[in-house]
């Protein structure tokens, strides 16, 4: 579900039209609506309703500050795997007991700034981690809250990029061997198991990989909370959303339709899992990120150019993987659409960015309603991982990023100044 829209022939988000948006504010813009992050967040909130649960929005889909106050707003928590997106957490209003610390990665320096910020938990992807937390909560003078990332070993059946609890990848404790960490971790002065977490890939369209891991790992969640007495069990993130027909997904009825129903729904999710998490008694922890923002946000891009070379048709847009890089990155599907709708014949296209990479596309060999130099697009479900992964390659500068609620639309983050992409550089001394 979502609030992307036409109205007569053009698109509009909520009761804001692109095509004047667009105009207001230029191009390309990230477009996001409130009211879709709202409802996203709202129905798997009450879907989980039977259990203590607190949903922890994975800020590394979308930080914009706008997007994490909305969160806030609507009760929810946070996960971070930075001290970056934890200072933009608070930055936006959020609470650091609200939130949950990932990351294979962390620094003395960001658990220091964890500590000291108070935050709800570290979830802690090694023993050389768990040993660093527990000296720096030592020179603290306090007492660390961590959870172990349980690495469940089951297989996610997502892209490999974005598949993460296997054996094959760098993240969490092996199943056979968290037990043993717990009952060393127990020992050390400084550390307080507060938890269990797993996160197992993200983008999952079929529930069984979810149950198949919480049926594992629910019954050492158990043990945990009888041993050592954790109050919270993280299952994760990685509800996946609508790609190949994000348009049609806005409509309700879609997901009643047989082809909504092959879709993976908060509902279905909750009742295979409900049920096997609510014997454990425990708060249960859920980390989505691209369930909550991804069909909330729109890329608007201008065609530059329509190009012909032999028998392909490029049309160049001033979008590019800079501003999105899935396609390149993860073989992503991203549809993508007409501002105004006209009637035209389709033609086979690629749409493409203007960077000097062939990677650089956001779609191949696709039937598209023929575009002209000037038309507006708008590729939709860009709201998580998209503005997150955007780059200056090619010094082009960040893009604006635009929030909507009903007729209401404010800008949340300026487009980016040309010469601040260069601001921190300067000329070696010998140069001037
Ligand atoms: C990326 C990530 C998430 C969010 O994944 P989505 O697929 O966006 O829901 C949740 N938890 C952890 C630990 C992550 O790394």
């Amino acid at each position: 579900m979502h609030f992307f829209r036409y109205r007569g022939n053009e698109l509009f988000c909520e009761d804001v039209s692109l095509v004047h948006l667009a105009r207001r504010y230029g191009t390309p813009l990230y477009v996001y609506s409130q009211r879709t992050l709202e409802q996203n967040f709202r129905r798997l909130d009450e879907a989980m309703a039977p259990l203590r649960h607190l949903p922890c929005y994975a800020v590394k889909a979308n930080s914009n500050l706008a997007v994490l106050r909305v969160m806030a707003d609507l009760g929810g928590g946070f996960d971070v795997v930075s001290g970056g997106e934890l200072q933009r957490v608070l930055a936006a209003g959020g609470k650091a007991e609200r939130c949950i610390f990932a990351g294979v990665a962390k620094t003395e320096k960001e658990i220091a700034q964890a500590l000291r910020a108070g935050i709800y938990c570290f979830n802690v992807e090694s023993v050389p981690e768990l040993e660093r937390i527990d000296r720096v909560a030592a020179d603290l003078g306090t007492v660390a809250p961590v959870a172990v990332r349980v690495n469940p070993d089951v297989a996610a059946r997502t892209h490999a990029k974005i598949t993460t609890g296997t054996y094959q990848n760098k993240f969490g404790i092996a199943f056979e061997q968290v037990e043993g960490v717990y009952a060393r971790a127990a020992r050390r002065r400084h550390l307080w198991l507060r938890g269990l977490q797993m996160h197992i890939g993200s983008q999952l369209v079929r529930v069984d990989p979810f149950e198949q891991a919480v049926r594992k790992v629910a019954p050492l969640a158990h043990r945990l909370k009888d041993r050592y007495g954790i109050e919270f069990f993280s299952i994760g993130g990685g509800l996946g959303i609508v790609y190949e027909q994000a348009l049609a997904s806005g409509d309700p009825a879609w997901w009643q339709s047989p082809q909504g129903r092959r879709m993976l729904t908060p509902e279905v999710y909750a009742r295979r899992l409900v049920p096997l998490l609510e014997p454990l008694g425990l708060r249960i922890l859920l980390e989505p990120g691209r369930f909550l923002t991804g069909n909330a946000g729109v890329l608007v891009t201008r065609v530059e150019y329509i190009k012909q070379t032999g028998s392909k048709t490029f049309v160049i847009v001033d979008a590019a993987m800079t501003e999105l890089i899935r396609p390149a990155f993860y073989d992503a599907y991203h549809e993508i659409v007409p501002l105004r709708r006209r009637k035209t014949p389709a033609v086979v296209c690629d749409v493409v960015g203007g960077v000097c990479e062939s990677g650089d596309y956001f779609c191949k060999d696709r039937a598209l309603p023929r575009v002209r130099q000037g038309d507006l697009l708008a590729i939709l479900s860009a709201g998580a991982y998209g503005s997150v992964m955007a780059s200056n390659y090619n010094t082009r500068p960040l893009a604006a990023e635009v929030l909507v609620s009903g007729s209401r639309a404010a800008l949340v983050r300026k487009r980016q100044p040309v010469e601040a992409i260069w601001g921190l550089e300067q000329l070696a001394p010998w140069q001037q």
